[in-house]
């Protein structure tokens, strides 16, 4: 029997990626500038379709650090935070000497609850303190509440840093992630919906602020013959290289999402009797997720005692990866020190929440593999058996 590993989420190449990366070969643009560089960002700004500018950077790690830059954060700034996320929506507030301020999920997208968000607010605030950013996330794709957190940023006059680097293609209300925030972050990780093989992407709503991103990633260099600088600088745009896998990759985003959203509908299918597991699901039709990466919550009381781990296990031995959902950054030992406002919300996702492997490429025998670790370990579990 094929035992070959089954991977959460892998780079799936559409096939003309090469083509690309040859050209910048024989044109010898083997740099951090160049056509395939131009082309991606436009390829981007069209898909994203809303009057958008974007940069492309060496990481969505590198975007969100420019971001805040851009957004004028300085050391000693408080930022808010969305604490269940991936470390890199919230390290760049610390390589700024800020201090993040976490906020726990609301149940319904997983993202930053609205609630526990303007509690937060209202007690910074009122400790003399006013948060000078909020950084929400589309965890595994799907949107945050969108209406009510830019509401409320908007009450309280703080600009919306938008973490959109596991939801390209995902849309709320017919508008695509990424376009909604004051500054939008896009990754081309490896592992993400579409792989520049690494790389992220800056989103803004003025050419002045895209303008000054790429300053800033290339090394704050004035104009000036010889090397001069005024400001401190960094190496962070992307190469023309990566740009050519990304545009080749941009030829088949759609077709991703389509496969990532059937992988999902393949899982509704398999627990829609399984009365201990809760599927992700988007709450209404105003949010249209690409699905990422398929996540699921087991209730064990009602598992016979079965947990997340447990499941966890089964996989691994069957050589198939899957991975417990994001630890919630409160929770993390470099974070724990920070404030945090919210209940359990966050804790209790990640206590019980087990990500399924969602790449665009699994195959139907991958498929039949999974399915096989899922009857037996919810075998005594079914409603209607
Ligand atoms: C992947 C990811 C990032 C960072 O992107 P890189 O390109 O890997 O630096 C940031 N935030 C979230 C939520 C991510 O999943």
């Amino acid at each position: 029997m094929n035992n070959s590993k089954i991977w959460l989420s892998s780079p799936h190449m559409g096939g003309t990626e090469q083509e690309f990366v040859k050209e910048a070969f024989e044109t010898n643009w083997i740099a951090p500038l160049g056509p395939n560089v131009n082309g991606f960002e436009k390829d981007l700004e069209n898909y994203l379709n809303e009057k958008v500018f974007v940069g492309a950077l060496s990481s969505g790690t590198a975007a969100i650090h420019l971001g805040l830059i851009l957004l004028g954060i300085q050391s000693g700034d408080e930022v808010i935070c969305q604490s269940m996320t991936f470390s890199a929506s919230a390290n760049p507030i610390l390589y700024l000497g800020a201090k993040p301020v976490f906020v726990d999920s609301e149940a319904e997208t997983w993202n930053i609850c609205p609630m526990a968000l303007e509690e937060a607010i209202k007690d910074r605030i009122s400790n003399g303190v006013r948060p000078k950013a909020i950084i929400a996330v589309h965890l595994y794709g799907m949107p945050y509440k969108v209406e009510e957190i830019h509401a409320i940023a908007k009450k309280y006059e703080i600009p919306v840093l938008e973490d959109s680097a596991e939801a390209l293609g995902s849309l709320y209300k017919n508008q695509r992630c990424g376009t909604f925030g004051d500054i939008g972050v896009l990754s081309f990780n490896g592992n993400k919906i579409i792989t520049t093989s690494g790389g992220g992407a800056i989103v803004t709503k003025k050419a002045e602020l895209k303008d000054k991103a790429l300053f800033f990633s290339t090394q704050a260099r004035d104009n000036a013959p010889h090397y001069q600088h005024s400001e401190i600088g960094y190496n962070y745009r992307m190469s023309n290289i990566c740009a050519g896998i990304g545009r080749g990759q941009m030829e088949v985003l759609d077709t991703h999402v389509d496969l990532r959203r059937n992988i999902h509908r393949f899982y509704v299918d398999l627990f829609e009797d399984v009365e201990s597991v809760t599927i992700f699901k988007e709450p209404n039709s105003n949010y249209f997720s690409n699905h990422w990466l398929s996540a699921i919550i087991i209730d064990s009381k009602k598992n016979n005692g079965k947990t997340r781990e447990d499941l966890r296990l089964l996989f691994d031995s069957e050589n198939i990866e899957t991975r417990p959902l994001w630890k919630p950054m409160h929770m993390q030992p470099v974070f724990e020190k920070y404030a945090y406002y919210g209940n359990k919300v966050a804790q209790n996702l990640f206590e019980n929440g087990l990500c399924l492997p969602s790449g665009s490429n699994l195959t139907n025998e991958d498929k039949g593999r999974i399915k096989e670790v899922l009857v037996k370990f919810f075998k005594s579990n079914k409603n209607k058996a």
